[in-house]
């Protein structure tokens, strides 16, 4: 039988919570499943640093290097926010990021029909959007040097090389081919030389996918056309500091950030991970949404594993969950028979892939 190894990083806030009832839902369908998961849990994040002195330890990247794949909770909180930067636990995911090569992030939004009215948009505007955002996860201006913050001026570099926006570039094109066939890549070449030449390499890959529809739009114009009309948009293609902002306005179209998975892949081992952070505000509460980490690990096994079935049946399984009219608080006000607590909407999804 099969076995997958799966590094296990809980982190910080609402993380432990989120990712417990993930590893239940997959404790659930790998029963049976025709394969096994082993957990290794280390440590990342403001976690980290209490334990070690570090938000990313030694430990935890070697882990990370012999998995099969990473399960990925939240970082953060106001605790760690005054430490110097390369102590702060995001500094720990951008350098896991960096070092494992994970330079292209997907966050699929979709919307499930039971919640088009919790979307601060109009359901007709809502309806039916199915998009995917590919964002370039390890440049750009996040990680560009030079960088500095001094008493009276700070500065910050944006930098792409050819070769990295040829990679996400195909990443892009690549997921086009099976879904809609249409890739919008979004920059600011108006302003940006980086944006430039981001655009004349997009358009020198395009040429290797004639089936695929190539258009381009200025970050601020998609900002607008995303809540204008979300329904225009299949592969949305970004830079690192565009797809994180855009991505996070994407998943308001949703309806709450709580819903919404992603994959950052390239390298060898890839890490899923919802898309919000630590929510200090609700942690240790029982509130958090764990339907983004648990659709988190059916993508870790459709995308890692290529366990289709077993994917699905979790996929099947959330969208049964809203259905029948289950909500965890963030939802409590549509279409709610029943609230209930991140443990409780764990197990009954759990319970649901088992009867699949
Ligand atoms: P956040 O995503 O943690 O929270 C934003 C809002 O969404 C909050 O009101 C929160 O309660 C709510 N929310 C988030 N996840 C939810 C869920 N699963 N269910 C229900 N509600 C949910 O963003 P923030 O408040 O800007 O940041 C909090 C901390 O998280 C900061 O330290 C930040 O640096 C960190 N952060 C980490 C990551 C990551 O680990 N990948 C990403 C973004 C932010």
């Amino acid at each position: 039988m099969k076995t997958y190894k799966i590094a296990v990083i809980k982190g910080d806030g609402i993380g432990p919570e989120i990712v417990d009832e993930a590893i239940k839902v997959l404790d659930a369908v790998s029963t049976n499943a025709g394969f096994n998961l082993v957990y290794e849990e280390v440590l990342m994040g403001g976690c980290a640093y209490d334990v070690y002195g570090e938000p990313l330890p030694k430990e935890t990247i070697e882990v990370c290097m012999h998995c099969d794949a990473i399960l990925f909770g939240a970082i953060g909180g106001e605790k760690w926010d005054n430490l110097p930067r390369d102590k702060r636990p995001e500094s720990g995911l951008l350098k896991l990021r960096s070092t494992l090569e994970l330079f292209a992030n997907f966050r699929p939004v979709k919307v499930y029909d039971e919640l088009v009215d919790a979307s601060s948009l109009k359901p007709a505007i809502v309806e039916g959007v199915d998009l995917l955002v590919v964002r370039e996860l390890t440049g750009g201006i996040y990680f560009g040097e030079p960088r500095e913050k001094e008493e009276k001026k700070a500065y910050n570099t944006m930098v792409y090389t050819k070769s990295e926006i040829v990679r996400i570039a195909k990443m892009a094109f690549e997921a086009a081919m099976v879904r809609g066939k249409k890739v919008c890549s979004i920059d600011k070449a108006n302003v940006l030389e980086v944006s430039q030449l981001w655009r004349e390499v997009v358009e020198e890959v395009a040429k290797d996918y004639p089936e695929v529809s190539l258009s381009h739009m200025y970050v601020d114009n998609a900002a607008m056309q995303l809540v204008r009309d979300p329904k225009q948009f299949d592969v949305i293609l970004t830079g690192n500091i565009f797809g994180d902002i855009l991505s996070d306005e994407a998943s308001q179209i949703s309806g709450s950030i709580g819903l919404l998975p992603s994959s950052s892949v390239g390298g060898k081992v890839g890490l899923y991970e919802p898309i919000h952070g630590s929510a200090p505000d609700i942690a240790g509460q029982g509130i958090a949404n764990p339907i983004a980490t648990i659709s988190s690990a059916s993508m870790m096994l459709r995308f890692a594993f290529g366990e289709i079935d077993a994917a699905d049946k979790i996929d099947n399984a959330v969208s049964l969950f809203l259905k029948e009219g289950y909500r965890t608080k963030d939802l409590s006000s549509f279409g709610a028979k029943e609230i209930c607590s991140t443990q409780e909407a764990g197990s009954i999804i759990a319970d649901k892939v088992s009867k699949l």
